[in-house]
């Protein structure tokens, strides 16, 4: 094996010390000295060259009783950015987001969806307008993530299964030829799943159900999400002779407990609105999605004795005694007692599926600055 130079070894203790920054601030140059076993001037050379490089601050001084006070730096959140895009089949959501995760700025405006250059020529000029209303400049751009009702290849350049926008074997090449950054497509579902994990660092593992007017899923493991083929919970069969679904086949979750089944076109507004006014009808219909949905996440609690994220755009309006009904339906099918705290509603932030779009990126540098 060839021996790092030392200009690599440089590099890869520039990139401690600012991942240091990053994860916990505001840290004086002792600290991370103390914290990475590096010698104080070695510390302030890095300080510099980050500073230089607008990645980090000074910001202030530590709180001390005792003696000066030592400098405090903090990351700079704007230095970077990370652009994520929401294709829905009449709307298009783009946000930009700096490194901490943080939304700079967002527009959503109505487009039609068709897999041709034109569309790819309205998408570029709005993440690129976005990105000059913002004054952010395309070389501190990590990439555009764009966010879609499709599985996508594991590089992101192709959609493999687009059935729902009609979309399949859709390249990102014509889009990336209008971007000075990278981009790529993003299953929808894994968007909000990377969102989940950002906002729940804590969390490794899980199983993610995206409630919305079509259904998704993800597996969350060992603190990454498994692209591609994976959680594609939608088209489990509930039932052999059910509904047809849009993939073909018959009695398919989705035809059970995509919110389109639940209202049937009316709003999820108006649909919760009569629900909740007590509404007998709408009360039946609800009491059917959470059985169904009680016997799709028993299935999955089967194969992963883990957590159930329920996310999507049905999520901000479950009530703890929906939650309360769904784990009393849940335990009555389970072979073993379950426990109480597995099921949790999804974080609601908006522009959920871009902000999702753009974290990928915001991780990869994160974890290994391109410095
Ligand atoms: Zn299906």
């Amino acid at each position: 094996m060839e021996p790092f130079s030392l200009k690599e070894i440089r590099q890869q203790n520039l990139r401690r010390v600012y991942r240091l920054i990053c994860g916990s601030h505001p840290i004086s140059r002792s600290r991370i000295a103390a914290a990475l076993g590096m010698s104080l001037p070695t510390v302030t050379q890095h300080l510099e060259t980050l500073m230089e490089s607008g990645l980090i601050r000074q910001d202030g001084f530590m709180a001390s009783s005792i003696g000066r006070r030592a400098a405090a730096y903090v990351p700079c959140p704007s230095a970077r950015a990370a652009v994520g895009a929401e294709i829905l089949p009449h709307q298009l959501t783009i946000a930009a987001a700096g490194l901490d995760g943080e939304i700079l700025g967002s527009v959503s405006c109505p487009l039609d969806f068709h897999p041709g250059d034109s569309y790819f020529e309205s998408l570029a000029q709005a993440i690129l307008g976005l990105l000059s209303r913002l004054s952010v400049p395309a070389e501190h751009v990590l990439g555009a993530g764009i966010g879609l009702q499709g599985l996508v290849s594991p590089d992101g350049q192709e959609v493999i299964y687009g059935r729902i926008s009609n979309c399949t074997g859709m390249k990102a090449d014509p889009l990336q030829k209008r971007l000075p950054f990278p981009c790529r497509f993003r299953h929808d579902a894994e968007c909000a799943a990377a969102l989940e994990l950002w906002e729940r660092p804590a969390c490794t593992d899980a199983i993610y159900l995206s409630l919305s007017m079509h259904l998704g899923g993800a597996i969350l493991l060992n603190g990454s999400i498994q692209e591609g083929r994976w959680g594609v919970f939608e088209h489990m069969t509930l039932e052999e002779d059910g509904p047809l679904c849009y993939c073909g086949k018959r009695g398919c979750l989705e035809c059970y407990c995509s919110a389109e089944a639940l209202t049937g076109g009316e709003s999820l507004e108006g649909f919760f609105g009569a629900l909740r006014g007590g509404d007998p009808d709408h009360a039946a219909r609800w009491d059917r999605y959470l059985r169904r949905l009680a016997q799709a996440v028993n299935n999955l609690r089967m194969v992963m004795d883990t957590l159930v994220i329920l996310g999507g755009h049905i999520a901000p309006y479950l009530l703890p005694e929906d939650l309360d009904r769904l784990f009393t339906l849940i335990q009555q099918r389970s072979a073993f007692p379950e426990p109480d705290n597995f099921l949790l509603t999804g974080v609601q932030k908006p522009c959920a599926i871009a902000l999702g779009a753009a974290i990928p990126y915001l991780r990869e540098f994160l974890a290994q600055p391109d410095l």
